[in-house]
């Protein structure tokens, strides 16, 4: 019930025999941020950066950008906050952008191959976040990686950046980067991509389309996808082994997270982190808690 919810404000995030896991909150927009503080996350696991670029007319300048991330990481007090940088493709349109209509966005020109494909864009969003990064504890995720290549030229554009700033003395704090593993390329080359990041955000929305080849948008095929598929929580436990492996943690972002018959799996698995909808932190917490 609501009220038993609210007792669990403020307890930790443990099960009977001791295990400990951080509940996250996902976001897309600073209004959100109310529902993160009344419902008690440990921190934000996923923002999702795309929505400030549909909701505006124009590509965000860097001086709006920034003053979003900020004050997402000043409301987290110290708090974990991952931004994760633009999601963007042929489905969710903004004019400004020209994109273009595809066949098949679901595979097509979006994320980080946009972002690498046109380092301004990229450059303007990491300016903003690494300024922000200077006000509160901000870590940075791609997502739609498929490759440890895309990795290194990230790690090489980030580091220009930091170079740029550096240069004109503008400060940005200790930011941890990190991939979203969406695509089952992402999870089968997990070994070779614990060693480049600092972790992991399993995007289980994604990882689910792409593993079964079921477009998650199409409602025609919802009877057969199966949130539950072998195929996804194996992949699933092979990148957190292959995570703990090189020192790294992982998480998940994606809604089969705050999937309460999953949790006491997901915690055998050994996840260090889920990141969910606000209103499913408590829940979550609940079903932690009552573990053995
Ligand atoms: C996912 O794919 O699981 C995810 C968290 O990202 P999005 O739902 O924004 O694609
Ligand atoms: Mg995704």
């Amino acid at each position: 019930s609501r009220k038993l919810l609210q007792d669990l404000k403020g307890k930790e995030n443990v099960t009977l025999s001791g295990q400990k896991i951080n509940i996250y909150a996902n976001i897309g927009n600073v209004t959100d941020l109310a529902a993160v503080l009344q419902n008690d996350a440990s921190g934000i696991g996923l923002f999702r950066s795309e929505f400030l670029y549909l909701e505006s007319d124009h590509l965000p300048t860097e001086e709006e950008q920034f003053q979003v991330y900020k004050q997402v990481a000043e409301t987290m007090a110290g708090k974990k906050v991952i931004i994760r940088t633009l999601d963007i493709g042929a489905d969710k349109q903004v004019d400004y952008l020209n994109l273009g209509k595809e066949d098949n966005p679901a595979m097509g020109y979006r994320a980080i191959r946009i972002c690498l494909n046109e380092p301004e864009i990229f450059k303007t969003q990491l300016r903003a976040i690494l300024r922000a990064s200077a006000f509160g504890n901000i870590s940075i995720m791609f997502p739609m990686i498929i490759s440890v290549n895309e990795v290194l030229q990230i790690k090489k554009i980030v580091a220009e950046v930091k170079a740029e700033l550096d240069t004109v003395g503008i400060e940005y704090g200790e930011v941890e980067l990190g991939i979203m593993i969406e695509t089952p390329a992402a999870a089968i080359i997990s070994d070779l991509l614990a060693k480049e990041v600092d972790f992991f955000s399993i995007g289980t929305n994604d990882l689910t389309q792409y593993t079964l080849a079921i477009d998650r948008q199409n409602a025609k095929l919802d009877p057969i996808y199966d949130a539950h598929h072998e195929a996804v929580l194996r992949l699933i436990q092979m990148v957190v082994d292959n995570a703990h492996k090189e020192g790294i943690w992982a998480g998940i972002c994606g809604e089969l997270g705050a999937d309460l018959s999953l949790t006491k799996r997901f915690l055998e698995m050994g996840l260090d982190e889920l990141s969910v909808s606000p209103t499913f932190v408590l829940p979550v917490r609940k079903e932690v808690r009552e573990t053995k």
